[in-house]
């Protein structure tokens, strides 16, 4: 078959051996998963019920509209329901956006490492991309507005940024709007919104009253716990929302993700509690490393990146104790577990430091 040229370029995404593979070629009865940013304390209790009390209907088409989802979310963000769009994950709301805007002959803006699938997309429908390295961890602002032209079509901001976990605070994002010319799209992904604790940190909501070329994504899959069942959402500008629309597919959310996503939303105390014990959790972490002068960046996430040379290394010591952290070329990334796994983590932590010291 003639494939698009694109594609010959790119690979399938690769999963990593799956929990019991490792658990087998390890030897070990447990494993604690810090490689996808997901919570460890699950979802809400009252989201497990709702999805408990859902089993029926099978046979019928959800609302292609997610009304329900839609009525609470834009009450809880406080825009119009026509302002939001949801996806089978922000992924998807990724993959939307990039298909609505892009062009062989459009190029993207976006920083080095980000989040995957900025690039993904922009390569399928053959864009030119054009990336900009962080420094220290930050998105350099100023490097990114040098390269925005006339067939720039999106800017990913990624805030906090996965993979390092910085953030951009409010004064710089409004500069930087303000910068970039009306007919290029901001795309600020905020997977990780809900574990912001940073008084600076932007309102970036608000900021898409003024300004209708600045899109929102907000995710169900980190703080709230529900990243098997696949829902995201953009917010944006309503005429700009109902563009997007076309290209969404009409049953895209399923009853069953629409239904917890819900009740998840409706329980902010479960979001409060987990985001209270992860910032617990991170600033232990940041302790231990400053400590054992492991360099990190400064995280708003539910992760921590670590910069080392020795990532692989770390990696591989790390899954000899039943740690699974996510490999990068600079470093590792690893998730906040919970209380117990991150003391434990630390734990064994400092007996690989240790032998790592012993054997240099
Ligand atoms: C996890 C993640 C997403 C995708 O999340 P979904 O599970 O598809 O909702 C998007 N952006 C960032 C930055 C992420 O870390």
């Amino acid at each position: 078959m003639l494939v698009k040229n694109q594609i010959l370029s790119l690979q399938a995404y690769q999963p990593g051996k799956s929990v019991e593979e490792i658990k087998k070629d390890y030897g070990l009865a447990k494993i604690v998963k810090l490689n996808s940013n997901e919570n460890p304390y699950g979802c809400s209790p009252k989201a497990a019920e709702a999805l408990a009390r859902s089993s029926s209907q099978c046979a019928v088409y959800p609302d292609g509209q997610a009304m329900n989802l839609r009525t609470k979310a834009a009450s809880h963000l406080g825009v119009n329901e026509d302002q939001i769009i949801f996806g089978a994950g922000l992924d998807e709301v990724i993959q939307i956006i990039s298909r609505a805007l892009l062009t062989p002959e459009s190029n993207v803006v976006m920083a080095s490492p980000t989040f995957s699938q900025y690039k993904l997309h922009a390569v399928i429908e053959g864009a030119e991309i054009r990336e900009t390295a962080t420094v220290n961890g930050h998105h350099d602002l100023e490097s990114m507005l040098s390269q925005i032209d006339s067939q720039t079509r999106i800017v990913w901001i990624c805030n906090p940024n996965n993979p390092t976990g910085t953030y951009i605070n409010e004064t710089s994002l409004k500069d930087f709007i303000s910068r970039v010319p009306k007919e290029t799209l901001v795309v600020i992904d905020e997977a990780y919104y809900e574990y912001v604790t940073a008084e600076d940190f932007p309102h970036s909501v608000k900021l898409l009253e003024n300004n209708e070329n600045v899109m929102v994504l907000r995710t169900f899959s980190k703080a709230y716990g529900l990243a098997g069942l696949r829902v995201g959402y953009g917010i944006g500008s309503s005429s700009f929302i109902q563009k997007l629309e076309v290209t969404r597919l009409p049953f895209n959310t399923s009853r069953t993700a629409q239904i917890a996503a819900e009740a998840a939303l409706e329980d902010q105390n479960f979001i409060k509690e987990c985001v209270k014990i992860n910032e617990k959790g991170l600033k232990a972490l940041e302790a231990f490393c400053e400590e054992h002068q492991i360099n990190y960046y400064p995280s708003q996430a539910n992760f921590i990146f670590l910069k080392t040379d020795n990532g692989a290394k770390l990696y591989e010591l790390l899954l000899q104790k039943g740690y699974i952290a996510r490999l990068f070329p600079d470093g590792l990334r690893i998730t906040i577990g919970t209380e117990e796994e991150n003391e434990q983590l630390l734990s064994d932590f400092k007996d690989i430091v240790a032998h790592a010291h012993t054997a240099n």
